[in-house]
């Protein structure tokens, strides 16, 4: 079956149509600036080249219309009709408590999802008109509903509770929930694979190290804990997040600059992490390597802040788990920086870990990083959200 997978923002909506029999990707792109000016659709088929046209995308229907038109056009097309599209999964951000799995999406779940809509007020609403336009378009295809939270639902409650008033809790559902589940779960997944080993038998931590970050302890097949919490603001020093802080530093900050609330949340959100930490050199790791081998002060704070940071969620998950297997490193810092994933294995010689030089140099596999008598293995797994929505999508309409 061929399936198309979405991932809606609010003003962009990547894709991929993937074959699941072979799991290869047949062809990708991303529509940009939905909505507004110069809006346009880059396309590029599997082996083919890639293609960037402007074109008016008022709004998400069009952008979907546009990205069926790519795939079925006769000259760079990959499919000659959208009968041979068997189902669509959408990644959607934030399930609540409602959604421990995947769901085949009727208009029952679409009003459920819209509940969540408080708790993601960027992404949610963004997923549903992504959804909604696709049902406009292909109504006679099933569709699938993919949550970055699902996965994170087995964490026990002391896990997932914070320090607050219960009475929060019961009103307003405010509790941990995590995001980045699709890639935690296919991540930690993998890594048993590759290692011959059973997923229900092993203790795996997965540092999910992109411009967004987080880490999550997952034991015996079910994740027991995970950084972000009730947003993706907590955790982890990220690339413009802030990850956490003393709380009191909002009222605090908001008095001596004068600033709102909402000022300071996007202070917290788009100015801090390491491009805040590197007083604004880059929040890019690329950049940040070259600035730590020119000995460029800013970048080595930003470094080695954010390195402290992972190993010291890393030493809490050995503790949350009473013990690791398997740590992962994934995502674009993950899986290229060599610099941080050394960093980070420095602080963890508790762990009897050790480092393979040469492996941890390798890019793009599936690959152990660690000696073969390192006492704890360490592994790059190359995440593959898309892949593993289509997976779900087809193990639920397959
Ligand atoms: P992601 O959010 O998973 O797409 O990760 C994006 C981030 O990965 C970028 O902002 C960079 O900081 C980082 N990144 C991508 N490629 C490299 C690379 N070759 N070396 C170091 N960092 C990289």
């Amino acid at each position: 079956m061929k399936v198309l997978v979405i991932n809606c923002g609010s003003s962009s909506l990547k894709f991929q149509l993937i074959d699941s029999q072979t799991e290869q990707c047949l062809a990708k792109g991303l529509c940009e600036r939905i909505g507004i000016e110069g809006s346009m659709i880059t396309y590029a088929p599997e082996g083919g080249e890639k293609e960037k046209t402007v074109t008016p995308m008022p709004d998400h229907t069009e952008a979907i219309r546009l990205v069926l038109e790519a795939l079925t056009n006769a000259s760079t097309g990959v499919v000659k009709n959208l009968d041979e599209i068997g189902a669509v999964g959408h990644r959607v951000v934030h399930g609540g408590e409602k959604f421990a799995q995947s769901v085949v999406i009727t208009d029952e779940v679409l009003q459920t999802v819209e509940e969540c809509n408080d708790l993601a007020p960027l992404h949610n609403p963004a997923n549903l008109i992504g959804i909604n336009a696709c049902r406009k378009l292909m109504p006679d295809t099933p569709m699938v509903g993919v949550f970055d939270t699902a996965f994170h639902q087995t964490m026990p409650e002391e896990a997932y509770m914070y320090g607050l008033p219960y009475t929060y809790y019961e009103k307003y559902k405010i509790r941990r929930y995590g995001f980045h589940g699709t890639s935690h779960s296919y991540v930690s997944r993998r890594a048993a694979e590759v290692l011959h080993r059973d997923y229900e038998d092993l203790k795996t931590i997965v540092c999910h190290l992109g411009n967004g970050a987080s880490i999550s302890a997952v034991k015996n097949g079910r994740c027991v804990d995970t950084s972000m919490g009730l947003t993706p603001l907590e955790g982890l020093i990220m690339g413009t997040r802030s990850g956490d802080i003393d709380p009191a530093i909002i009222e605090f900050l908001a008095h001596k600059e004068g600033k709102t609330i909402d000022e300071i949340m996007t202070v917290l959100n788009k100015k801090s992490g390491v491009l805040g930490l590197s007083d604004n050199l880059s929040s890019d790791f690329r950049d940040l390597e070259d600035g730590y081998h020119k000995g460029d002060a800013n970048a080595i704070r930003a470094l080695k802040t954010f390195c402290y940071r992972v190993a010291k969620y890393v030493g809490a998950y050995v503790a949350a788990m009473n013990g690791v297997d398997v740590i992962c490193f994934t995502a674009g810092v993950g899986e290229n920086a060599g610099i941080v994933r050394s960093f980070v294995c420095e602080y963890l010689g508790y762990l009897g870990i050790a480092l393979d030089q040469e492996a941890n140099s390798r890019r793009g596999e599936d690959i152990v990083i660690s000696t073969p008598d390192s006492r704890t293995t360490v592994m790059v797994i190359p995440t593959n959200e898309e892949l593993a929505i289509a997976r779900e999508t087809v193990r639920l309409v397959g």
